[in-house]
């Protein structure tokens, strides 16, 4: 019998010939894989998927978003013509809200072309569902966007991009490998490639023996495109991840399928692959091109200063019982501390000149400014 090979299976053979590969080299194929890949063959994300992203809980989100880019462009001082930009957008439901949103802006509106950055050709039907009655253009990636200012958002995009993993061990930080184990099953282990301490956050002579730092060159390398294009045309982005403000220590590699917890290593490209977003570093790699100035928040902190309380009251002043309720759970979901608030971050990138009187990054407050 010929039986297709799995992804799993064709995984194996390249360690057979290759041997060990990255975490980061493992994540591209799982998530990328042009047959078999998560974002090229499977529907991953809302209730029927694996995982429930902001935009897919509430329309609010979208409207935060949607005003954010009407204000990043009334700072920028209103140029007659703009990119509008999202990146990885998923469903298209964050791109369906904000337009749904901004064409109260008709000027706003005039301006803005509209582009979406998305790698599979799968997502991109949904996208075109979501956008119908409007001009969007598609880009496999950040190159191929015209040399005109941007307002870029981007919702969890960045924890898809491949990271790498390195284990200290003997007083060296080994790379943390996928390799087979005796009985030709896939196993982490430690690679001989090792990290210069260089890279490594303050403080790691202190760690133990197993402990773990996480590092993103894709990320960086796409936040350094990203605000180079800001530098050279102008523009804002918004970038929204899960993770932490300080760079630290720690495994964040984790698979989720049907919402729930599985190994990474369970069934590749059956899963949600994805790890904790580094800001700290990606404030730094944004700074280092050009003059762009960065500021970051909490998600919970940066919808509050947008209005969220006051949309869902007002869509909640004309709603029956059981739509109110479910107002106020989203605003919990969204922007509570003990859920997405915290532990979700928002990142804005300006490399405009922004307008006199307008607040350093709106609506981020000068105290939230790293540069
Ligand atoms: N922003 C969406 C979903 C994010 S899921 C939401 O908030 O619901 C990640 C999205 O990024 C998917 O659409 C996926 O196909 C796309 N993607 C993954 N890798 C990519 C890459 N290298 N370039 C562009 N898009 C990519």
């Amino acid at each position: 019998m010929n039986q297709t090979p799995t992804l799993r299976d064709r995984i194996k053979r390249r360690i057979e010939l290759s041997g060990p590969m990255s975490v980061a080299e493992y994540m591209h194929v799982c998530m990328s894989d042009p047959a078999q890949g998560y974002y090229t063959s499977t529907d991953p994300i809302g209730r029927r998927g694996d995982f429930v992203t902001a935009p897919e809980i509430s329309q609010l989100f979208g409207e935060m978003i949607g005003l954010w880019a009407v204000g990043a462009w009334e700072a920028m001082g209103k140029p007659d013509s703009f990119a509008l930009v999202e990146a990885g957008p998923g469903n298209g439901t964050l791109i369906g809200d904000i337009l749904r949103t901004v064409r109260h802006f008709p000027q706003f509106m005039q301006a803005a072309s509209i582009h979406l950055l998305e790698a599979s050709p799968r997502m991109i039907e949904r996208q075109r569902e979501r956008t119908r009655g409007h001009d969007v253009t598609w880009h496999a990636n950040l190159a191929e966007l015209p040399p005109v200012p941007l307002i870029l958002m981007a919702n969890e995009f960045l924890d898809v991009l491949a990271f790498r993993q390195y284990v200290r061990s003997g007083g060296h930080w080994h790379e943390h490998c996928i390799g087979l184990d005796g009985g030709g099953e896939l196993a982490f282990m430690l690679g001989a490639a090792t990290l210069d301490p260089a890279f490594l956050p303050t403080g790691w002579e202190r760690e133990p023996d197993g402990s773990v730092f996480e590092y993103a060159p894709a990320r960086e390398a796409w936040v350094q495109d990203l605000s180079h294009h800001l530098c050279e045309h102008g523009g804002l982005a918004l970038l929204i991840d899960y993770g932490q403000l300080q760079s630290g220590f720690g495994d964040t590699f984790q698979a989720v399928e049907n919402h729930k917890p599985v190994s990474p290593l369970g069934e590749p490209g059956r899963a949600d692959l994805t790890s904790h977003v580094d800001f700290s570093a990606l404030e730094r790699a944004a700074r280092e091109a050009g003059n762009a100035r960065v500021a970051s928040a909490a998600q919970g902190d940066f919808l509050l200063a947008m209005g969220l309380l006051e949309r869902a009251g007002a869509l909640g002043a004309t709603a029956d019982a059981g739509l109110r309720d479910e107002l106020s759970l989203a605003v919990e979901r969204l922007a509570g501390p003990q859920q997405m608030g915290n532990l979700f971050k928002v990142m804005a990138i300006s490399g405009s000149t922004l307008q006199p009187g307008s607040p350093p990054l709106p609506p981020f407050t000068a105290s939230h400014l790293t540069r």
